[in-house]
Formats: structure tokens, C-alpha cells, sequence
């Protein structure tokens, strides 16, 4: 029996299946999965993991996995060199938006800012 997938209609309640979203726990082995194990600024084999927005800053911060990237050493040591800058927070959040979606874990994109 020969199938053509040209003709396939998709089902009228297709929307049904759609699949929800859940939100994953803030620990660190997830940071790793989600990061792929590369610095979100250079792309190289990442060694720790950063909050963007700087524990004491946001009581939540650590708890929230929207707020927690892996880097390398020396990317770590360039935000935190000379104070970690709002300029610097926005950059990094926005790399971290774009290290996911380049990655097509869009579903993880933080479009609020943390
Ligand atoms: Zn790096």
C-alpha cells in the first residue's frame, strides 16, 4: 500500500494536541541540559553556571531557572569583573534568548526579562 503524505490533511482538531508547557525544576542538572554544556557568550565548553541577575539582587534569582546560564571561566570572570552592569545583564539575557532559540529550545525563551 503506497501512502502519499502530499495529500495529508491534518486533523480538523489538530490545536487539541499542541503540547503544553512545564515548567521544568531549577536545578542544576537541568542548566547543563539546557545549555548543552557550552558558555551561553562564546559557545565553548561551559564550567559553571552564572545568575544573571546577581543573588542579593533578587531574593529569587536562584531559585528561578529563567535566571541561570552556564559559562565559561572567562566569560564568568568578564561579567563579574568591575561590578556586574545592567548593560551586562541585558546582554547576557539576551544571549541566553538566542543560544536557545539557535538550539530550537524556543520554549525556553524568557521574554519578560527576569
Ligand atoms: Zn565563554
Amino acid at each position: 500500500m503506497t501512502v502519499s503524505f502530499s495529500h495529508y490533511i491534518p486533523p480538523r482538531n489538530f490545536e487539541d494536541v499542541s503540547k503544553e508547557f512545564v515548567q521544568p525544576i531549577p536545578d542544576d542538572y537541568f542548566i547543563w541540559w539546557l545549555f548543552r554544556r557550552r558558555c551561553v557568550m562564546c559557545s565553548k565548553s561551559a564550567t559553571e553556571i552564572n545568575e544573571i541577575v546577581p543573588r542579593g539582587r533578587s531574593k529569587k534569582s536562584i531559585l528561578d531557572w529563567r535566571n541561570r546560564v552556564t559559562l565559561c571561566r572567562s566569560c564568568h570572570d568578564e561579567f563579574h569583573h568591575n561590578g556586574v552592569t545592567a548593560e551586562k545583564i541585558k546582554v547576557m539575557q539576551e544571549k541566553r534568548n538566542y543560544v536557545l532559540l539557535a538550539t530550537g529550545r524556543a520554549e525556553y525563551v524568557n521574554y519578560d526579562g527576569v
